[in-house]
């Protein structure tokens, strides 16, 4: 016997779980597995059920991405297992988030799903600058685009956008970042404000302020592998100061004890710009992911402090 199974397409948002929908909030707890990308909060899926799987179909640094065919197949495959798949998805899962993909391969399989729609890195960042991704008067469109192509296509990117007084927000552009500022200045005259923002949002955002002819030259300066960055383009990055102090370990929160007073302590935490993770290792009443991921990360943090309830 099965019960027809739904597969909801999540936007976990830019990182920080305070910037997660209720209806994403809503899904992940009602989850009977999670298939999370690596950019999803790691707090974020604790919101889910103790008896919730949760597997991690990311690219992580120094291994290979998941092919996207093996994605589909598992979604198919816990589809046909379980009632309530969330496949979690950072950002918004309609920006470069492959989203379609999943979306073919349910359809062939005649699985229910639902996108859920998420705050996307380009929001997350200008929310951030204070500043809008349009501005009347200063811009009055918006390009979003990608730096990363498939191998060996060496595509110039649609610079359009900054002729017609526009922003240029750049997606997953750090690597190429040199490249593509050599295309505006070969083709555009003016020499652009730059901002690069990595970990919008989050704990350990900081930002790199610039030009089209100076943003390299800075960028270079910076330790690798310090998270996910974006790149705005446009006269909506100017007058933005640099701030890069750089948290380079977390330094956590550990919650210990019944479940819903961690959970809303942690959101305390997380207004005060902290990281807090519940902290069940030893609890068997957790499934084993979710009791190997807290394990893992713990391993990888500081710990400020531990908050027994
Ligand atoms: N669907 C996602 C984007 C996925 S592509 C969204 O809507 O945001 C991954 C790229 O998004 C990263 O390489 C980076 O360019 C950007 N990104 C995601 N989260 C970010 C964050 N918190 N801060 C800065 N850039 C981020």
């Amino acid at each position: 016997m099965s019960v027809k199974a739904k597969v909801y397409l999540v936007g976990a948002g830019p990182g920080n779980p305070l910037y997660l929908t209720r209806k994403a909030e809503r899904c992940i707890q009602q989850a009977d597995v999670i298939l999370y990308d690596q950019l999803v909060h790691p707090f974020i899926l604790q919101l889910s059920d103790p008896k919730a799987e949760w597997i991690h179909v990311g690219k992580t640094p120094y291994t290979k991405y998941i092919k996207q065919d093996r994605i589909n197949a598992l979604l198919v495959e816990k589809a046909s297992q379980h009632q309530t798949v969330v496949r979690l998805k950072g950002g918004d899962p309609a920006i470069f988030g492959r989203v379609v993909e999943e979306v073919e391969t349910l359809k062939a399989h005649g699985i229910d799903f639902e996108i859920v729609p998420g705050i996307t890195a380009a929001s997350a960042a200008v929310s951030q600058l204070g500043r809008g991704l349009t501005e009347r008067n200063v811009s009055t469109n918006i390009t979003f685009t990608t730096g990363h192509f498939k191998e060996n296509e060496e595509n110039d990117i649609d610079i359009t956008t900054l002729e017609h007084n526009g922003t240029l927000a750049i997606y997953m552009g750090i690597k190429r970042l040199p490249i593509i500022m050599n295309q505006i200045k070969t083709h555009i005259q003016k020499d652009f404000p730059v901002v690069v923002i990595f970990n919008a949002s989050r704990h350990d955002q900081f930002i790199i302020s610039g030009t089209v002819h100076t943003i390299i030259d800075q960028l270079s300066q910076l330790p690798e592998r310090i998270g996910p960055g974006i790149t705005i383009v446009g006269d909506v990055a100017r007058d933005i100061r640099s701030d890069a102090s750089l948290p380079l370990v977390p330094n956590v929160v550990l919650l210990k004890g019944p479940r819903a007073q961690c959970l809303s302590r942690a959101y305390e935490l997380y207004e005060e710009g902290k990281v807090a993770y519940l902290d069940y290792r030893d609890d068997e009443h957790y499934h084993r992911t979710q009791r190997e991921k807290i394990t893992e990360l713990i391993h990888q943090s500081t710990i400020q402090a531990i908050e027994q309830f």
